[in-house]
């Protein structure tokens, strides 16, 4: 079946159960302290799934009073390295034994496909864990030989209680980029899902407690942006947030650390990813990339390659197979194994999506394929492809987050990294050749926390990605993400005949 066959694929397969809905603080699922509550909705259909409970100010304050306990007075930040791993360990396992519900909670809520849950998002999540629980007790500073008869130490110290400020695209795999180096680092963290997604964290939180850890090290407080969100990232007692999310939020976030208590940030922010083609690539295999880069998890990827890139002599057959390859998606409940592309997440980000295609159309690029919603029922997008894209166009500058592509010639290698750069943000890159001096040539060039040569979209906890320009700073995954949640402390004393004696 086609893009246009999502109707026929309905209804939609039984939603799972829904066995947790309140904040969870200091080890115990709570109401907000307004009794509030929102509903989170289904992106199939846009029902209601669940009443959640709505989190603001007060119950930041109690969260963060519970992880500041728990770092203040509580064994994690205390007990060894190896025994956080231990735990950690432990919780990773708890989650793969929950695969299956995790996987239809993250579908139902964030309308991404079943299958892949199943085998990328929540095994990604437990290797993730693995990863920083095996780096939690290999923490170490340096040694110094100082001047004036001084030796000194450094000790990489947990910088305290930790606020993580995630987004809905991938709410399980982005929330542990941040949260597990912030457990091995031993941090204690209040954590605020999306408004969007808020299903997986707080069942999350219910397998940390079974694999005992402390009570107050995770809290989870469910709650819009701009109440939740913004007390957390002003809260006077927050050491530190790490935030994903859009560049127009990370702008918020950084003010609300310059006007609270200066603390630290990292963010990860929005992208306008190049992948660039080159004539002598396979085209099949391009062709496969681009498809990738630019629909996976329907568009709703910070480093999606949206902008593609193609040298003269490769265009007119990347194009005819790229097309025919986005004809061939399947948009559906991305409960049924056959669908190759679900729903977007809510109504608003539905017709933002729609509306940057209008723009495309009015600002006179070429439409090949899509290019509209998809059946009368719920979020989806039929896979859109533009081409004759110029490079000052909306579509080429702004970040849509949904499944449209925008082709753009070029003629030379100086061409394409000039136009791989014309951008303000500097998230991720792709380049397709099999010309060694090109690839290295193009990824000295290209201004991007990532560049993937002849792959995309290829993650692993050992590989750092994060930001340069408008994408934000400091680095998610690998071993540089245990820095956001350490910091040094110098440690000096003076020797035997040091003219300190
Ligand atoms: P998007 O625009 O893609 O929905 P956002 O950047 O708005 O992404 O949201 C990412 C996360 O930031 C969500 O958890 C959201 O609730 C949170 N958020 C939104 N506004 C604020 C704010 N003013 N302060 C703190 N967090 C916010």
């Amino acid at each position: 079946m086609g893009s246009e066959g999502k109707g026929e694929r309905l209804p939609q397969a039984k939603l799972p159960e829904i066995k947790f809905t309140k904040l969870f603080i200091n080890g115990h699922f709570v109401d907000a302290v307004s009794g509030k509550t929102f509903d989170t909705i289904d992106p199939r259909t846009g029902e209601a799934i669940a009443k959640i409970a709505e989190g603001d100010k007060e119950d930041i304050d109690l969260a963060v009073k519970a992880a500041r306990e728990a770092f203040d007075k509580g064994p994690w930040p205390r007990m060894p390295g190896s025994q956080r791993g231990r735990l950690m360990m432990k919780f990773a396992d708890l989650i793969d034994q929950n695969v299956d519900e995790l996987g239809a909670l993250e579908a139902v809520d964030a309308g991404k496909l079943l299958f892949l849950n199943k085998i990328v998002d929540i095994p990604f999540v437990s290797g993730s864990l693995r990863y920083y629980a095996g780096a939690a007790d290999k923490i170490h500073g340096e040694t110094l030989k100082l001047n004036n008869g001084l030796i000194g130490h450094t000790w990489r110290e947990p910088m305290g209680v930790a606020g993580l400020i995630i987004p809905w695209n991938f709410p399980s795999l982005l929330l542990f980029s941040c949260l597990a180096p912030a457990l091995a680092a031993g941090c204690t963290v209040v954590v605020k899902p999306a408004e969007q997604t808020p299903l997986t964290a707080l069942y999350f939180a219910h397998l940390a407690k079974l694999a005992d850890i402390p009570d107050g090290v995770i809290n989870v407080v469910t709650g819009f942006g701009p109440t939740a969100g913004a007390a957390l990232a002003s809260h006077m007692d927050v050491d530190k947030i790490s935030f994903i999310g859009s560049t127009e939020v990370g702008r918020l976030i950084m003010a609300a650390a310059g006007q609270s208590n200066l603390k630290s940030v990292t963010l990860e922010l929005g992208g306008k990813s190049p992948l660039i083609v080159f004539d002598d690539a396979d085209v099949d295999i391009a062709v496969d990339l681009a498809h990738k880069a630019c629909f996976f998890n329907k568009g709703e990827v910070c480093v999606a390659g949206t902008r593609i890139l193609l040298q003269e002599g490769i265009y007119d057959e990347f194009v005819k197979k790229c097309v025919a390859k986005a004809r061939a998606v399947v948009v559906g409940d991305p409960f049924d194994p056959t669908v190759t592309q679900g729903p977007q997440v809510d109504e608003k980000q539905f017709e933002k999506v729609l509306s940057y295609i209008e723009h495309g159309k009015r600002e006179g690029a070429t439409l090949l394929t899509g290019g509209k919603a998809c059946g009368d029922v719920g979020y989806y997008i039929e896979p859109t492809i533009f081409a004759d894209v110029k490079d000052d166009m909306i579509i080429a500058k702004e970040e849509i987050f949904g499944p449209v592509m925008s082709l753009m010639k070029f003629k030379t290698i100086d061409e394409a990294i000039e136009k791989a750069n014309k951008t303000q943000y500097g998230l991720a890159s792709g380049i397709v050749t099999k010309d060694i001096n090109v690839a290295n040539t193009v990824a000295r060039s290209v201004r991007a926390g990532s560049v993937w040569i002849n792959c995309y979209l290829a993650f692993d906890p050992d590989c750092p990605y994060g930001g340069y320009k408008m994408s934000g700073f400091g680095r998610n995954l690998g071993l540089h993400a245990l820095d956001n949640f350490l910091q040094v402390k110098s440690v000096v004393t003076p020797v035997h005949n040091s003219p300190w004696l």
